[in-house]
């Protein structure tokens, strides 16, 4: 076993750090390589691994395997060689603002309400972590603004590696029974956890903590929250929505709620409005067919169920099949065919067939919609005249 000095631990803020490949191990895919020391933190405690470059090659992951220190990397490294590693820092600060949140949101819940953490996961977007037991969104609404009090405090968080005396009397969390040297991360007052992970060393550093969301999952609730550079993106983009709404609206950015409110009774009283102005224009219509044999009509840019009432109204009154098309902006046309105490599914089954229709519905009802020109569809409804 090859044994790395491990930077990340004795200053978490190392970005650059010169170091000697000790091996490089061809792998299934690309290299393994090892080195005398390195600043890479590797996958664990639900953080995910630092990227970054050795030299000229890209490191892609790192894992800790059997106690080894494994930069997965494309391309090999000269073994012995000295070489300058630098770790992509953007990313690594962002994984260290949503680390330690999660540990500060965790302890206050599990301080209010005893719920353990029992699942975390820190994705690129939000970060999950599961609770326990239940929490409604006012619940939700204090532990964010506790938590946040507790970032502006700007307290160190302090690591400690207690002896197994002091362990068995410290009421820290911790999802399974530990052994051997264990890491305790402490964020005074919030949280005191056992944890790999790299974290900020004040908690000023987080920023900001934003809880997004909480709903039900198996026992307890699934929460989803942002920290620091992300809570800012998040901001630019709900803002930009906003932003949108607020001038197609003309409405102040913070009452775009309420204009949409208006603008929907709005649509609800014209909706109600073309209803009657349609039901008395297809019951016109369905005049002028009365004591027809048959009925065959085209209409423009009607809904689905106002194609299936202009030939409900129409079937009313004439005496055999009436069928209706309506001309889609497309190009194709939705269909409904009657025919009172008929059995339209051979003719359906046929009309489907000669223009690539698709739609069925009962014996003596059906709908769907079909492409096909109006002349098409003329000459196919001439050949089937009952
Ligand atoms: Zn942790």
């Amino acid at each position: 076993m090859r044994e790395t000095e491990r930077l990340y631990y004795e200053d978490v803020y190392i970005k650059e750090f010169e170091a000697r490949v000790l091996e490089c191990r061809k792998a299934k895919k690309g290299y393994h390589i090892l080195l005398d020391r390195s600043a890479f933190y590797p996958e664990g405690g639900g953080q995910p691994s630092d990227t970054g470059t050795l030299g000229n090659v890209q490191v892609t992951e790192v894992h800790e395997k059997e106690g080894e220190l494994l930069h997965y990397t494309e391309e090999p490294l000269e073994e012995g060689a000295q070489m300058t590693g630098k770790i992509d820092w953007e990313r690594r600060f962002d994984l260290m603002q949503q680390h330690s949140g999660e540990h500060m949101v965790s302890g206050l819940v599990h301080e209010a309400f005893g719920y353990d953490n029992v699942g975390f996961h820190m994705g690129g977007d939000v970060i999950t972590i599961d609770f326990s037991g239940p929490l409604d969104e006012g619940q939700m609404a204090v532990i964010e603004e506790q938590a946040n009090r507790k970032v502006w405090e700007n307290a160190a968080v302090k690591i400690t590696y207690p002896s197994s005396e002091e362990l068995a009397v410290l009421p820290y969390r911790s999802k399974k029974e530990l052994t051997g040297k264990v890491r305790i991360v402490e964020f005074p007052g919030t949280d005191i956890c056992a944890c790999c992970g790299t974290h900020v060393t004040h908690t000023g550093e987080i920023g900001m903590i934003k809880l997004l969301s909480v709903v039900k999952f198996h026992e307890g609730v699934r929460m989803e929250m942002i920290c620091g550079k992300r809570v800012l993106d998040h901001m630019n983009v709900i803002g930009e929505q906003n932003h949108q709404i607020s001038m197609k609206l003309s409405a102040r950015p913070d009452q775009t709620a309420q204009a949409v409110e208006r603008l929907w009774e709005e649509n609800y009283r014209l909706k109600g409005a073309v209803m009657r102005l349609e039901e008395e224009s297809f019951a016109a219509e369905a005049e002028k067919w009365a004591g027809a044999p048959e009925a065959l009509i085209f209409k423009e840019g009607l809904e689905s169920d106002s194609v299936r009432k202009l030939t409900d109204a129409v079937l009313q009154k004439c005496s055999g099949r009436c069928a209706v098309f309506s001309r889609n902006p497309d190009g194709t046309y939705k269909y409904a065919v009657g025919e009172k105490d008929g059995d339209l599914r051979q003719f359906t089954k046929d009309m489907n067939a000669a223009l690539k229709g698709r739609g069925g519905g009962k014996p003596f009802f059906v709908q769907g919609s079909l492409q096909g020109t109006e002349e098409e569809i003329r000459s196919f409804m001439e050949s089937r005249k009952g």
